[in-house]
């Protein structure tokens, strides 16, 4: 894979207009939230070792997983509401994030799990710079919805090592119905490439667990096994073989409480998930993981087969 030539220019100087996801929703988030539910402060909902990610992050240790509120996509099937508006966590500094992460190392996980932080970009990068400072070497994954703009992947060079990278949706009219997102491929398509080019393909340690490169997530939805394949299709033509590690999830849930319509409203079949499974083997997309049946359930531990 090439070098990436594009400038690194991040297109707001802080927080006063921002423009760190493609939202570009310029909030002055001083004053008030912005779209995706974040303020000025830094509020973190969750931060613990969390053993139900991929076996090669999750480990025997797990992850130390940092859930930041809000989210930039915000999701009508989103599991977590209360994380993803931006209301639920705790408010700390830049220097409490840092000793947040060095706390997770010190219970010996295996990296540092960064779940939806693109609205805090400047604030992570910062107390990772302290983390480190103080002893932080974990590999540092940025798990993410994909709605990311070039300028934020890029001012992440050499800050994250490993993208857990959901591609949600193909169709426009898809991700406009269902995260009010017509431009959702388009934008997670260029952000994923430049990720898999700036991390390399992806690179595991003795133990098995990935050092670095993208982790590509399709979550099969009910009644939209087309557009998985479509995503599947689009992975297999742009990206390198071996390039990235695919991992099929079925376990949709209906979230609690919300009256969705259907078919969002049951889980993934079996002869759905079935014929994503077998469509990526069709295009040798053979690098990765699928989900057993019993994944699904909010709260269950879903276990990852390769
Ligand atoms: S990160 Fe949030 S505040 Fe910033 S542009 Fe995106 S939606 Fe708006």
């Amino acid at each position: 894979m090439g070098n990436i030539t594009m400038p690194l220019q991040m297109e707001t100087p802080g927080r006063n207009a921002c423009a760190l996801c493609p939202r570009r929703c310029g909030a002055n988030r001083r004053l008030a939230a912005g779209r995706c539910g974040a303020r000025a402060e830094i509020r973190v909902a969750h931060a613990a070792p969390h053993l139900w990610e991929e076996p090669c992050i999750s480990g025997v240790n797990g992850s130390g997983a940092v859930f930041f509120s809000g989210c930039p996509l915000g999701c009508v099937f989103c599991q977590n509401h209360a994380i993803s508006r931006g209301g639920a966590g705790r408010v700390v500094t830049r220097q409490g994030l840092a000793s947040l992460f060095l706390g997770l190392q010190a219970q010996g996980v295996h990296n540092l799990n960064l779940v939806t932080a693109t609205p805090y970009l400047h604030d992570v990068r910062a107390a990772l710079a302290k983390a480190r400072a103080g002893g932080l070497a974990l590999p540092v994954v940025w798990n993410t919805g994909g709605y990311e703009t070039p300028q934020t992947v890029l001012a992440l060079r050499g800050e994250a090592d490993i993208w857990l990278f959901d591609l949600k949706f193909h169709a426009p009219v898809l991700s406009a119905r269902l995260a009010n997102a017509p431009d959702y491929f388009g934008v997670a398509a260029r952000a994923l490439a430049l990720a898999c080019a700036q991390t390399g393909p992806p690179v595991f340690g003795p133990n098995g667990l990935l050092q670095s490169g993208v982790v590509v997530r399709i979550l099969v939805l009910p009644g939209h096994r087309g557009d998985a394949v479509r995503l599947l299709e689009h992975l297999a033509g742009t990206l390198p073989p071996g390039g990235f590690m695919l991992s099929l999830m079925r376990q949709y849930t209906p979230p609690n409480g919300a009256a969705l319509p259907p078919p969002l409203h049951r889980r993934v079949s079996s002869y759905e998930y079935r014929a994503v499974v077998q469509a990526a083997q069709r295009l040798g997309l053979h690098s990765g993981y699928t989900q057993g049946k019993n994944s699904v359930g909010e709260g269950y531990v879903p276990p990852f087969e390769i």
